[in-house]
């Protein structure tokens, strides 16, 4: 299924982009905002697909969740690697703090890095001026990780329905951000196969904090979902 439903997007994405490379020849100022317009709507059901897949994973109980020896300060050191150009392109001051003296914990790399892309992405998202922190410390028999933004922020009545699939606070602000409003969900669902929770804080006009909190050995579980 993903296979059928990503490929002709890759086509349309890879035949946009040799175009306005010129590749075919010249093109007017309306015809290569025209086809930006198509590269960004095709990322952007892009994105959809892979949540919408990565959800009905969830959903179906084919996540296997693998369980390693994780360094939560090294996985915070790939994950700003991995994201630096974004973080360049978007102005915004970033703050790094795990602690170096953080003692590994058994949970799943890979999911635990997709929530942290997700609530990263959505700060990034939110944030049109200011400063993003991420920040991991020992807590409860775990580690907690919070990523704080001095975005827009959430008013009180939707931060309970965040995490619901497809919720997003406002769909007119929204449509400028982009997004599908699965991202969250996703966070929350990763997170219940991890044993984790997730919390939030905000106030609207000063910025957001989300907070995770994964334990620090993953016991194996039945499989509930
Ligand atoms: P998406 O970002 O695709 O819309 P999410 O499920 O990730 O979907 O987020 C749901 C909604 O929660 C967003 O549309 C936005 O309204 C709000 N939101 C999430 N993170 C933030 C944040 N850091 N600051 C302000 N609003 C946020």
């Amino acid at each position: 299924m993903s296979h059928e439903l990503r490929t002709p997007l890759h086509v349309i994405l890879g035949y946009s982009e040799l175009i306005a490379e010129r590749e075919f020849g010249p093109l007017t100022d309306e015809q290569s905002e025209t086809l930006e317009r198509i590269r960004r709507n095709a990322l952007e059901l892009h994105e959809l697909i892979t949540s919408v897949l990565d959800l009905s994973r969830i959903e179906a109980g084919r996540l296997p969740v693998d369980v390693k020896e994780v360094q939560v300060p090294a996985l915070l050191e790939e994950l700003k690697a991995e994201t630096q150009e974004a973080y360049r392109r978007s102005k915004l001051h970033f703050g790094w703090e795990g602690e170096a003296g953080l003692a590994p914990i058994r949970t799943d790399p890979e999911k635990l890095k997709v929530v942290l892309r997700n609530l990263i992405g959505n700060a990034v998202k939110f944030t049109p001026q200011g400063s993003i922190t991420v920040k991991a410390s020992p807590k409860k028999g775990g580690v907690e990780v919070s990523v704080t933004d001095t975005g827009i922020g959430i008013p009180p009545q939707a931060l309970v329905v965040i995490f619901e699939p497809f919720r997003q606070v406002d769909s007119l602000a929204t449509r400028q951000y982009g997004g599908a409003g699965l991202g969250l969900h996703i966070v929350k669902r990763l997170l219940e196969l991890l044993g984790g929770t997730v919390a939030v804080e905000s106030e609207v006009g000063r910025g957001s904090t989300f907070r995770i909190w994964i334990p620090s050995d993953r016991r194996v579980q039945p499989r509930y979902m």
